[in-house]
């Protein structure tokens, strides 16, 4: 399974700081590992310019249920994969929470990716009231059961467990906390998904910084991080990947 360092620059991210993007590429010409970034929508096309063929893959942050039509103001996945993306961000814990994005709204635009022959990053992770309550797997089924359709295999689909309060926060779950929703999200997704499951790659996500990287990485089923404000300088991402 090759291993996955995606990038969410959330709403940051203007022209000028595509040379983030080339600083990563010259430095990583050869990544031991799957390396994505996920730009704002606006950039996306540029920056697919800007890299020409490094091994650097582009995503979309969220995408519409619907390929066209009257929806003011969406990008569609049809759009994404137009302007050089494989990869689009689902349900963020900021989307769910900003635009009131339910388990149900991730699963169609799901397969909306699928429809583009974009790889899904399902996101999913408790809040801090449900893990002081003893509620996280619970959560973290629940979601996944929700959010994810059927028919997912290691291709179309990425999960990135993000527990809410680790965002942005510089609060890191124990690699014990990690461990055990990583191994419990594998055996959700064996008992659905069958064989296929073993291949699907599992993010953590959440105050991944190039000083916590290895430990990490070095816990049972974290194939990878998804990673918001160290990814928007290309030293400090370039740390994460380096110890993929
Ligand atoms: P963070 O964000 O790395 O800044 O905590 C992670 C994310 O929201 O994907």
């Amino acid at each position: 399974m090759k291993k996955l360092a995606a990038g969410n620059w959330k709403m940051n991210g203007l022209a000028a700081h595509l040379s983030e993007a080339e600083a990563l590429a010259g430095a990583h010409a050869q990544p031991g590992c799957e390396v994505l970034i996920c730009p704002p929508a606006t950039l996306i096309a540029r920056m697919a310019q800007t890299l020409g063929d490094a091994p650097i893959a582009l995503g979309g942050q969220d995408c519409h249920s619907a390929d066209s039509g009257a929806h003011t103001g969406d990008v569609s996945a049809v759009m994404l994969k137009d302007a050089g993306a494989s990869y689009v961000i689902l349900g963020h814990s900021e989307r769910r929470t900003d635009h009131k994005e339910t388990d149900a709204a991730v699963r169609v635009k799901t397969e909306a990716a699928w429809r583009s022959n974009l790889t899904a990053i399902v996101c999913i992770g408790e809040t801090l009231a449900e893990r002081e309550d003893g509620k996280t797997l619970d959560v973290v089924g629940t979601q996944m059961k929700g959010a994810l359709p059927d028919g997912c295999t290691a291709e179309n689909v990425v999960v990135a467990y993000e527990p809410v309060w680790a965002i942005g926060t510089g609060k890191v779950p124990t690699m014990e906390q990690i461990a055990e929703v990583h191994d419990f999200m594998r055996t959700e997704l064996t008992a659905r998904f069958g064989d296929a499951a073993a291949g699907i790659r599992l993010l953590y996500g959440g105050s991944v910084k190039p000083d916590n990287a290895d430990e990490i990485f070095a816990v049972s089923n974290v194939d990878g991080a998804l990673v918001g404000g160290a990814s928007l300088k290309a030293d400090d991402f370039g740390g994460i990947i380096g110890a993929l």
